[in-house]
């Protein structure tokens, strides 16, 4: 007898990272921005009479705002319920061949997991020893190509011209660059996409932009690569942006002044933090985000772990090959990574 059970779409799913309901911890498991939304923002009173009605499907407030500052056309924006929506919908819409998607071995866990749902072919090319990002293993036949910048967990940037060989390498291909800490250090290949029709960049609010609760995420491409975008939008969901975050989601965008200053200081603690490990016999990967990924050259990353646990400091580990003795750190306020540098110290020469 058949069972039902042979027709379900099984699949591993993505492990999100922890969230636990408390504020009496040091969060820096999953890469929000520890300082909230602008002053301005956290005053704006939302009509909740109007939340009887549906939103606008195109989100126009938002795209218009949105194409407005990054001086693009609004048929050139795409947004979708946090980064991750915009990204599942990019491998519904562009990774629809036979041959296989091509992304990092270490790279943003979520990848291999949209390819195993939608059944698309995916092949991981390995980092090198450095984990860095080798040019020539995406210069072979795929069925599209995905890799965020900097590259998530490890932090590290490509510059621009890595980037254009390989868009320019792939012209059958749609080549998406997953930006979601670009504002952190990098150089955004946005300026690209007038040049190539095969590229798509995709951006987050949940990282510089103070606001992963609101679940807001845009795509930047080519009128066309937008409308195919749209297409498939419409074929799921219409309604995906609520009224809150068209209307939040386009006013924070005039805070560039608070936006300014709050990755300033994101950065500067970043800095000051990876030296601190530094000092503490950690090796950290060179990083242009707002994390760090660092490994003790003694102490096993999962024992830091458990007893940065055992003191309310959630940090992120990834039982994966490779990078199973490193730590992901969220960069917190500089008094949060003055906590942690003490506990560290404590940790780890207690052990040695
Ligand atoms: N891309 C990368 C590389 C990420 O690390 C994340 C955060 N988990 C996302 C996309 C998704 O972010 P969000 O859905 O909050 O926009």
């Amino acid at each position: 007898m058949k069972s039902w059970k042979d027709n379900i779409r099984t699949v591993v799913p993505y492990v999100p990272g922890e969230q636990p309901q408390v504020d009496s911890i040091i969060k820096l498991n999953t890469n929000e921005n520890p300082y909230g939304p602008s002053e301005r923002v956290k005053s704006i009173k939302l009509d909740t009479d109007n939340l009887r009605k549906y939103p606008d499907a195109k989100s126009s407030l938002l795209v218009d705002k949105l194409a407005e500052y990054h001086g693009l056309k609004p048929e050139q924006v795409f947004v979708g319920v946090g980064s991750d929506d915009v990204i599942s919908m990019c491998f519904l819409t562009f990774f629809n061949s036979d041959k296989p998607v091509f992304f990092p071995d270490i790279t943003y866990s979520f990848y291999d997991v949209w390819a195993s749902v939608y059944r698309i072919p995916y092949e991981q090319k390995p980092l090198d020893e450095n984990f860095n990002i080798v040019k020539d293993d995406y210069m072979q036949e795929n069925g599209g190509i995905i890799f965020p910048n900097p590259n998530a967990p490890t932090g590290i940037l490509v510059g621009t011209d890595f980037i254009e060989d390989i868009v320019k390498a792939n012209p059958s291909s749609v080549v998406i660059i997953d930006e979601a800490y670009i504002d952190f250090g990098g150089e955004s290949v946005l300026p690209l996409i007038d040049k190539y029709d095969n590229l798509l960049v995709v951006r987050t609010y949940s990282k510089s932009r103070s606001m992963a609760g609101l679940r807001i995420g845009y795509a930047m491409g080519n009128a066309e690569l937008i409308k195919y975008l749209n297409d498939v939008k419409y074929s799921v969901n219409s309604y995906t942006m609520n009224m809150p975050s068209l209307i939040l989601g386009s006013a924070i965008i005039d805070d560039e002044e608070y936006f300014r200053t709050t990755l300033a200081k994101i950065i500067s603690t970043r800095d000051k933090f990876s030296a601190d490990l530094e000092k503490l016999g950690f090796t950290v990967l060179p990083s242009k985000s707002n994390f760090v990924f660092a490994s003790h050259k003694t102490v096993p990353a999962t024992e830091i772990f458990e007893k940065l646990k055992e003191k309310n400091v959630y940090v992120r580990h990834f039982n994966a090959p490779r990078i199973d003795n490193f730590l992901r750190i969220t960069i917190g306020t500089d008094e949060e990574m003055t906590k942690v540098v003490s506990l560290l110290e404590t940790i780890c020469c207690a052990t040695n």
